[in-house]
C-alpha cells in the first residue's frame, strides 16, 4: 500500500533511499538544507518542501537521514522542526547513525508529544542504499516495527528488530566498531607485511583463507590492486567515508562510557581515522586510514 513519506536529509544515502521509496510507488516529499538532489528527485516524482516541518506535515511517516546527533536533535526538536509539523498519528523513523542515548532521549520527547518513533540506522553503504539491500537495525515498540517493516523493506533486505528505543543505534555502533577496528588493523598488518617484503597478493590469498579474514580485509581492502571491488583502486572514492567512521567510533566510545565498559580499540581506531581525516582523507573511503598508518611509518628502510 502506498504511504505518504516526508523525507528529511537527502544526501548520499537519503537520496538513494528516497528513490527506492518512489520506485515502490510511495508518495515522497523531501527536505534538505542543501537542495543538490532536488532536481533528480523531482524528475522521479518526489515533491519538495520548504522546511522540515512542511515535509513532516506531508507524511504519514517521516524519515530522517541526517549526519549525526545534533542534526537530528535540531531537525526533530528544534523550533519549526519536524515535531512542529507532524500531524496526529504520524510516525517518525530516524535512520541516521547517532548516539544511542540521544536517540532514546529524542524518542522520549517524541512520545511525550503523543507520537511514535523508531530508530532504524543502516549498514551497507551507498551501494546498499542504491540496490535496496541495506541491513536496517530497528529499535522501538515491536508493534510499530511490524507496522513499518513493509515500508523499510523498500530500502533494505535485512530489516531486524533489535529491541526497545535506541537499541537499533546500539547494534549499529557496535557493528561499526568491529568494522572500523578491523579496517585499521588490516591496514596496519599489510603495512608491516609489505615493508618486510611480502607480496600483497600472496598475503591476500593466505589471509582470505585464514583466521585473519574479515569484511574489511576480504571485501574493502585498503591497498589498491589487491581485489577488484575495493574503493582503494579508485583513489579511495567512497564507499563509506572515513569521517563517518571516525564519528561512529566516537559513538561507540560514548556508548561504552554509558555502560562503564572499556572501549580501548575504539579510542585507538578513532585517533587513526582522525589522523587520516585531518590529512586530507575525511571524505575518502574509510579504507584510506592506511594513509595515516603509512605516514606514521616514515620512509621505507628508515631507522
Ligand atoms: P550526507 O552528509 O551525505 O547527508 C546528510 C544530509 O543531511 C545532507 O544533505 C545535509 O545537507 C542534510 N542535513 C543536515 N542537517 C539538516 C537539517 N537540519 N535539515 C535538513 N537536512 C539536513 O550523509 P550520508 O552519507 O547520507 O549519511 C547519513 C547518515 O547515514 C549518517 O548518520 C551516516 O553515519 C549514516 N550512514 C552512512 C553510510 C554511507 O555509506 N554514507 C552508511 C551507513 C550509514
Amino acid at each position: 500500500m502506498a504511504t505518504r513519506v516526508g523525507f528529511v536529509g537527502v544526501g548520499v544515502m537519503g537520496k538513494l533511499m528516497a528513490i527506492n521509496l518512489l520506485k515502490h510507488h510511495h508518495q515522497v516529499t523531501v527536505f534538505d538544507l542543501n537542495p543538490a538532489a532536488y532536481d533528480e528527485l523531482r524528475e522521479l516524482g518526489a515533491e519538495t518542501a520548504a522546511s522540515s516541518a512542511e515535509a513532516a506535515a506531508a507524511g504519514d511517516v517521516v524519515i530522517t537521514m541526517l549526519p549525526s546527533s545534533p542534526h537530528v536533535e535540531e531537525a526533530v526538536l528544534g523550533p519549526g522542526g519536524i515535531l512542529d509539523g507532524m500531524r496526529p498519528g504520524t510516525v517518525l523513523i530516524d535512520m541516521s547513525t547517532i548516539d544511542p542515548l540521544v536517540s532514546k532521549r529524542v524518542a522520549e520527547q517524541v512520545t511525550a508529544r503523543g507520537f511514535r518513533m523508531l530508530d532504524a540506522p543502516v549498514s551497507g553503504g551507498s551501494v546498499g542504499a542504491r540496490d535496496a539491500t541495506l541491513t536496517i537495525m530497528v529499535g522501538g515498540p515491536a508493534d510499530l516495527f511490524a507496522e513499518c517493516k513493509p515500508l523499510l523493506e523498500a530500502m533494505g533486505k535485512n530489516v531486524i528488530h533489535c529491541g526497545e528505543s535506541g537499541m537499533g543505534e546500539v547494534v549499529k555502533v557496535v557493528n561499526n566498531l568491529i568494522a572500523g577496528v578491523s579496517m585499521a588493523v588490516t591496514a596496519e598488518a599489510y603495512n608491516i607485511g609489505l615493508r618486510a617484503g611480502a607480496d600483497p597478493k600472496v598475503l591476500y590469498e593466505v589471509i582470505s583463507k585464514s583466521s585473519g579474514r574479515c569484511w574489511s580485509h576480504d571485501l574493502n581492502h585498503p591497498y589498491p590492486g589487491v581485489i577488484p571491488s575495493a574503493p582503494a583502486n579508485n583513489d579511495y572514492e567512497p564507499g563509506f567515508m572515513g569521517d563517518l567512521m571516525r564519528k561512529d567510533l566516537g559513538l561507540a566510545g560514548s556508548a561504552a562510557q554509558g555502560v562503564k565498559a572499556p572501549a580501548i580499540r575504539a579510542a585507538v581506531a578513532e585517533q587513526l581515522f582522525g589522523a587520516a581525516s585531518n590529512t586530507g582523507y575525511a571524505r575518502h573511503d574509510m579504507s584510506a586510514v592506511v594513509k595515516a598508518i603509512q605516514a606514521f611509518s616514515g620512509p621505507d628502510g628508515a631507522d
